[in-house]
């Protein structure tokens, strides 16, 4: 309401009392001299923002580090509070700033976080328009708001949870478990989503061209990908498993009775996830390519060095896991 019905007293008033100097997502909600009732408000934030989008036009309604124009919400969030020092970004800027004739002002990518952003920011075509701010459900635009509509997308959210431990499990490599996170959660710009947010581009899969190109497509209904996919569970000695994005997250919990090989599974999956994404993003941007074998190749001997490095840090699972990834 606060960003759809202008015309209301109530978001007058809120706007000219609260937020004609900051936007909504900076102000803390602890500042005592706000009214009780806005206070909760405040608090509500997280779990509105995953409704917002913005599409950005020319970029001079939209703050850099606050307003959710990519698919990770709130910049100051997901780069953490140094983020403005570290990018040299002051807090208020607006994305019109921070992009000049030349391209995007930001210093060279220093973590896997800040790699993520600048391959979004890449896909970004700027253009006179004005920002437009749109209200999505599951990816989907919404044209007005709807309380059952997001009363069922929070409700539905609660079962995505029992999801983590497939992310964040004992073997994990940070940025494998950072890049399967964002696509649970279905956050990364695949061509499906840069198309729902506005963007005129071809949906062709960068791996197979044969269907458009989606998260579940991607993982691992893809022809490429399904070859990958399938030479790492040969490596693991699984003689089946499924396909289907919704279908290997019901099946990954109850892999294997073995913990060590649930956990190697889980690595190979996300390992599959991490290199298949990195590769479309290498023909995305680059115009390279490498094939399933290639990339199949790199996924194992990654898991190599990561059970090596456990190995190091005296970690008795690291050997364990090294049986089902030695050469
Ligand atoms: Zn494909």
């Amino acid at each position: 309401m606060l960003f759809f019905r202008a015309g209301s007293f109530w978001v007058a008033w809120i706007r000219s009392k609260y937020l004609s100097t900051s936007p909504l997502w900076a102000l803390n909600e602890k500042n005592v001299t706000y009214s009780w009732i806005f206070r909760k408000l405040l608090k509500l934030r997280p779990k509105a923002l995953q409704f917002f989008s913005i599409n950005i036009g020319n970029g001079d309604s939209t703050f850099f580090w606050w307003d959710p124009w990519t698919p990770f919400g709130s910049l100051y969030h997901f780069l953490g509070s140094d983020g403005p020092t570290r990018l040299g970004i002051p807090l208020f800027s607006t994305v019109a700033e921070v992009r000049t004739q030349n391209g995007w002002s930001l210093p060279h990518a220093r973590t896997e976080r800040q790699v993520l952003l600048h391959s979004f920011i890449s896909t970004i075509s700027m253009s006179s328009a004005n920002d437009t701010l749109v209200w999505a459900i599951d990816g989907l635009p919404h044209l007005s708001f709807s309380s059952k509509a997001v009363w069922n997308a929070v409700r539905i959210s609660h079962p995505k949870k029992s999801w983590a431990p497939l992310v964040w499990h004992k073997a994990a490599i940070p940025k494998h478990a950072l890049t399967s996170w964002l696509f649970i959660l279905n956050r990364n710009p695949t061509l499906d989503r840069l198309s729902t947010w506005g963007f005129d581009i071809e949906l062709d899969c960068l791996l197979c061209g044969l269907a458009h190109e989606s998260r579940n497509h991607l993982f691992f209904e893809c022809a490429f990908s399904t070859e990958v996919w399938r030479l790492i569970t040969h490596k693991l000695r699984i003689s089946s498993s499924p396909l289907l994005w919704d279908e290997i997250l019901l099946w990954l919990p109850t892999a294997s009775t073995s913990k060590h090989k649930k956990l190697a599974i889980l690595q190979g999956w996300q390992g599959a996830i991490y290199e298949l994404w990195r590769e479309r993003n290498r023909r995305f941007h680059d115009g390279l390519s490498v094939s399933p074998v290639t990339v199949a190749t790199l996924i194992i001997s990654t898991m190599n060095s990561k059970c090596i490095a456990m190995l190091q840090l005296g970690l008795k699972r690291g050997s364990s896991l090294l049986q089902y990834w030695l050469n």
